[in-house]
């Protein structure tokens, strides 16, 4: 494969939604990009949170899992470009359910490598949703937390409810927002949540949108830059984590072995629900895992060049 005159570039739209500029191709990861008044995220002049329905130019998307917080404003994106959908069974359940059509997505279960044109595919691969049910208190990035191990499916499900019940006690802004995203959000869970591994004529690109691993999938992959999910009590294969989130992250380091690393989900997309935060700790652990790993923080859509490295 030949070098190409511009380099891959990266533009955060906040919580775990990205657009990657690559080859020539556009392709959004996730395609969450609307959000409540007083939520964080990138704004236009005026000082509006920016729309999926800004989005004009779009050739592939990937969803890492049906939650409304990843797979909501897909049908706005492909309604206005010839973009396809790479997605889960359930999410591509959820988008035929709001209009898209059946022959514009690519069911993927984990597994498969689509050709994405222009010298680029995509591999697929199953992972972990992070441990929602689990309601320890998380006192930041940097705090140890214990227990919740061999919690049985009823019980999370009967935790996860109270979840829901939290949710709807939010105010009249989350309830609008939480309105509107139902059109693209699985009542039914998260759909199985992927991972997605982009070989790109810069280099490799590892793409995860929720904190949770199966280990034996991740090692190995050995991509050139990895986006790492930085939100909530992380899952490693079907567990809670034992430790911190900061621990979560730098542990993928050491299962994936990149050369940059670049988190998601970490912002306060939906304040009530999230937080911001504190990435120092994440900075700190990954740096004791790897000291020779690039940790990059990007600010809001700004096109960042990422490869090659
Ligand atoms: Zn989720």
């Amino acid at each position: 494969m030949t070098k190409n005159a511009d380099p891959t570039t990266l533009d955060w739209f906040g919580c775990a939604t990205f657009r990657l500029r690559t080859a020539g191709l556009t392709i959004m990861l996730d395609a969450y990009i609307d959000r409540m008044p007083e939520a964080d995220g990138p704004r236009d002049d005026d000082g509006n949170h920016l729309s999926a329905a800004s989005i004009k130019e779009c050739d592939w998307i990937v969803v890492g899992h049906s939650h409304f917080d990843h797979l909501w404003g897909a049908e706005t994106i492909m309604a206005n470009t010839n973009a396809t959908l790479i997605a889960s069974y359930e999410s591509v359940r959820v988008m035929e359910a709001a209009g898209v059509p059946l022959d514009r997505m690519i069911c993927v279960g984990g597994g498969e490598t689509i050709d994405l044109g222009s010298g680029v595919t995509v591999a697929v691969y199953p992972s972990q949703h992070s441990c929602v049910w689990s309601h320890a208190e998380m006192d930041g990035p940097g705090t140890e937390c214990l227990g919740d191990l061999n919690v049985l499916w009823h019980e999370r499900q009967e935790r996860f409810a109270k979840l829901g019940a939290y949710l709807a006690s939010l105010g009249p802004d989350a309830q609008a927002h939480l309105a509107a995203g139902a059109t693209g959000h699985s009542t039914r869970g998260d759909g199985g949540a992927l991972v997605f591994v982009f070989e790109t004529p810069d280099g490799s690109i590892f793409y995860q949108d929720t904190s949770g691993h199966w280990q034996g999938v991740l090692e190995g992959l050995n991509p050139d830059l990895a986006l790492i999910g930085a939100a909530g009590r992380a899952s490693i294969d079907g567990e809670p984590i034992q430790g911190s989130l900061a621990q979560f992250v730098a542990r993928q380091v050491e299962l994936l072995g990149p050369k940059r690393v670049i988190l998601t989900h970490h912002d306060n997309w939906m304040p009530g629900f999230s937080a911001p935060t504190d990435t120092g700790p994440i900075r700190d652990a990954v740096a004791v895992a790897d000291p020779n790993v690039d940790f990059m923080e990007l600010g809001y859509i700004d096109a960042t060049p990422v490869l090659p490295i």
